[in-house]
C-alpha cells in the first residue's frame, strides 16, 4: 500500500487537472477563422486552414451540401447508386451552373463541387481579370462521370471518373466571347501574336490556381494523353503537372 499511494495520489492529481482543463476548453470559445473543425465557408478567402477544411468537407456529404449551398452553385443532390463495378456513385450532387454557365450540367461527388467552387472564385476568375481584363462567362468540359479505368485501358485501377470524382475542362469562354481552348491556346506561346501569348499565360495561370483547390491537376505538360484539357480530382494522390 506505501508504493501505491504516491501512484493513487498522482492519477486523483492527474483525474482532477484533466477535469479542470475540461471545464476550462468549455468555456473558451475558439474564433471561428481559428477553428480547424469548423465547417469551410467556400465563400470566404481562402486562408491556411481552408486545404484541412476541405479534405474534411470531402470525406462529410452532408456538411459538404449544407457548405455548397451557401455559395451561388446551382446543384440537386442525387441519391447514392451502388454498382458492382467499382463504379458507386455516393454523395452526389448534379451542378447546373455557378457564376459561369456550363457546356451541359454534370454529376460530382460533393468534394468535387466544393472545390470547383473555390477554384472559380480564388483561380480561375482573377486569371482572367489579370490577364483579359474581364470575366469568365462560360466553361465547356469533357465530362465528370464515365465509368471506367485510367486512360479506358481494359484493367488497370478504376479512374477518379468512376466515381464521378473527377471534371476535364476542355475551354474557357470570356465574357467578350473569347474562346480559349487547351487544345489550340495552350502552346501558342513563343513566335505567336500578343493575344496568343496572353491565352498560353492565362492557362499556365489557371492549371497553377487550381493546384491550390483540387488534390490532381493534369495537362498538356503531362502527356499527350491531357493535350486537349485540363484533368482535376479530388482522389487520394496530389500532384500538378
Ligand atoms: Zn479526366
Amino acid at each position: 500500500m506505501g508504493r501505491l499511494l504516491p501512484w493513487l495520489t498522482l492519477l486523483i492529481l492527474l483525474a482532477l487537472a484533466g477535469a479542470a482543463a475540461g471545464v476550462w476548453a468549455g468555456l473558451i470559445v475558439v474564433p471561428r477563422h481559428f477553428d480547424p473543425w469548423a465547417r469551410l465557408d467556400l465563400r470566404a478567402e481562402p486562408d491556411w486552414l481552408t486545404g484541412f477544411r476541405l479534405s474534411r468537407l470531402t470525406r462529410d456529404p452532408e456538411e459538404c451540401r449544407g457548405a455548397l449551398g451557401e455559395t451561388g452553385l446551382r446543384f440537386t443532390p442525387l441519391p447514392d447508386r451502388p454498382s458492382d463495378e467499382n463504379c458507386a456513385l455516393s454523395g452526389v450532387v448534379r451542378v447546373t451552373r455557378s457564376d459561369v454557365s456550363f457546356s451541359s450540367g454534370f454529376i460530382a461527388t460533393c468534394g468535387l463541387a466544393a472545390a470547383w467552387t473555390l477554384f472559380e472564385a480564388n483561380a480561375l476568375q482573377p486569371a482572367a481579370q489579370r490577364h483579359f481584363g474581364q470575366r469568365v462567362a462560360r466553361v465547356e468540359h469533357l465530362g465528370t462521370y464515365a465509368c471506367r479505368n485510367v486512360y479506358g485501358r481494359a484493367d488497370g485501377q478504376r479512374s477518379e471518373h468512376a466515381t464521378a470524382n473527377a471534371i476535364d475542362l476542355a475551354a474557357f469562354v470570356l465574357a467578350d466571347g473569347t474562346r480559349i481552348g487547351v487544345l489550340n491556346d495552350w502552346n501558342a506561346k513563343r513566335g505567336s501574336d500578343r493575344a496568343g501569348e496572353r491565352k498560353a499565360a492565362f492557362l499556365r495561370d489557371v492549371r497553377d490556381g487550381a493546384c491550390r483547390f483540387f488534390d490532381v491537376v493534369l495537362g498538356p505538360d503531362y502527356n499527350e494523353a491531357h493535350r486537349n484539357h485540363f484533368h482535376m480530382d479530388m482522389g487520394a494522390f496530389r500532384s500538378c503537372r
